[in-house]
């Protein structure tokens, strides 16, 4: 097996053209109009911005990079793709400038994945060329953990299905043209102005929604019948892996601060770099953002080699681990920035505030932890009797029988491997 960690030149020069890009374009957009994608195609002026600038992420290949060339995209794979968005999860409005946005991506990948024809032509087309925008309608207000206390129901009657139910926390549903609800028997699109869908006050941005009779063609269920669990796996697994992606870029614009600030200020005497704790809260967030690094890479390397399903204990360790290291390193960088740390005149604390979210969202830790503790878990057995299979006495005793000829050739050797024993004994 080969373990190359190298870039090929051509992509390289992709990440290169991709950092200047954000740092030049998007970044003073985000500063100045921060909504300006969202917006762009309802309004000219923010189109006249926005669409020079896409078209030339388009016309390097660069657009909608999540999916695979088999669904319309242009099949970096996940490997490239976690690179890219290790550059495009630093700026807010990146992900959306390349067509690459939360949650639409997860909804443009299983349309593209499971849709008809009919339903990619009418809405996977448009959500990729953001004349629309979806959102997705999982979660319930009584417990989102456990998708089998889910209670959202459609039911056939003649040419239409009838939804009834309520969802908690679907991100951005008020500004979405499409809902993807989740319900017992399937994953159904509805548009968001169909009559009885109803948006509660609050939250304002994840939004609590009734379904109330919502009525839809027949031909607005994707995928099969009672599909919804396999749809929605394959929906977040790949959701979990890009925000973990993302956060790399989260985690080394924090570090990068802390160093920056470290050079940069004096305490007692010195600059506060060489004041020796703070040197272990940047050699610590170096080792932890690297680690974290290389796992999200090996999980994307995975992927492209099997299948998310078949990296789904990778991909959940990731997860928390993204949401561990963030909030690691994000509170030393906080304190390392003192005062200044504890504003919002920063993007620190926004950062911070990111963390315990990603310990939420797409799936609480704890549950990716028991995922990963339950599949780790199947490769051993109980060792048999008493003692572990790594107990000195009994090891030691199976591995002088390996030498019992020898010893009964040569008793003077036995002697020797008992003194032997003896004086290193554990
Ligand atoms: C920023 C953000 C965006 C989101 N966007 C969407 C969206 O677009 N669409 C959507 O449908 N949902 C969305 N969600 C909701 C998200 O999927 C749920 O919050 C998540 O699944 C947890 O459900 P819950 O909030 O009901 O928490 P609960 O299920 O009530 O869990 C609360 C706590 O209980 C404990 N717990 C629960 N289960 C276990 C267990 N098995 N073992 C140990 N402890 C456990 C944990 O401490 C957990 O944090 C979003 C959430 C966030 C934070």
């Amino acid at each position: 097996m080969a373990w190359d960690f190298s870039t090929d030149p051509e992509f390289q020069e992709q990440l290169d053209w991709v950092a200047q890009f954000c740092k030049d374009e998007i970044e003073p957009l985000e500063l100045v109009f921060p909504w300006a994608v969202r917006l762009r195609a309802r309004d000219p002026k923010m189109a006249a911005i926005v669409d020079p600038l896409q078209q030339q992420i388009k016309d390097r290949g660069l657009w909608a990079v999540f999916l695979d060339k088999e669904l319309g995209g242009p099949g970096y794979g996940q490997l490239k793709l976690a690179l890219l968005n290790e550059i495009l999860g630093r700026y807010g409005l990146a992900p959306a400038m390349f067509g690459c946005q939360a949650p639409d991506t997860g909804n443009m990948e299983i349309l593209a994945a499971y849709g008809t024809e009919e339903q990619k032509e009418r809405w996977l087309k448009p959500l990729m060329n953001q004349e629309i925008f979806s959102a997705y309608s999982m979660t319930e207000p009584h417990g989102g953990s456990d998708p089998s206390m889910f209670k959202t129901v459609a039911v056939k009657d003649g040419s239409e299905w009838v939804i009834n139910g309520e969802k908690w926390f679907t991100s951005a549903g008020r500004a979405a043209d499409l809902l993807f609800v989740m319900c017992t028997n399937g994953i159904f699109i509805v548009p968001r102005e169909t009559p009885g869908v109803e948006f509660m006050e609050y939250p304002s941005t994840h939004n609590h929604i009734r379904y109330n009779e919502v009525r839809v063609p027949l031909d607005h269920l994707l995928g099969p019948e009672d599909g919804a669990r396999v749809l929605a796996q394959r929906r977040l697994g790949g959701g979990r892996i890009h925000h973990a992606m993302r956060a790399i870029a989260q985690c080394k614009r924090a570090f990068d601060m802390m160093c920056e600030r470290a050079l940069s200020r004096e305490s007692h005497g010195k600059l506060i770099a060489e004041h020796q704790m703070v040197q272990q809260a940047i050699a610590d967030s170096y080792a932890e953002i690297n680690m974290l690094r290389l796992m999200v890479l090996w999980t994307a390397w995975t992927i492209d080699n099997s299948s998310t399903q078949a990296s789904r204990t990778q991909i959940a360790a990731c997860k928390y681990t993204a949401a561990k290291v963030l909030r690691e390193v994000a509170y030393r960088a906080i304190h390392i920035f003192g005062s200044l740390g504890a504003t919002d005149l920063t993007p620190l604390q926004a950062m911070w505030a990111g963390s315990p979210t990603m310990g939420v969202m797409d799936g609480v830790d704890e549950v990716h932890k028991v995922t990963v503790a339950r599949n780790v878990l199947k490769d051993y057995r109980p060792h048999e009797g008493l003692w572990p299979t790594e107990y000195y006495p009994a090891k030691r005793e199976a591995a002088q029988k390996k030498y019992a000829d020898l010893f009964a050739k040569d008793p003077d050797l036995l002697k020797y491997a008992q003194g032997m024993q003896r004086s290193g004994r554990h």
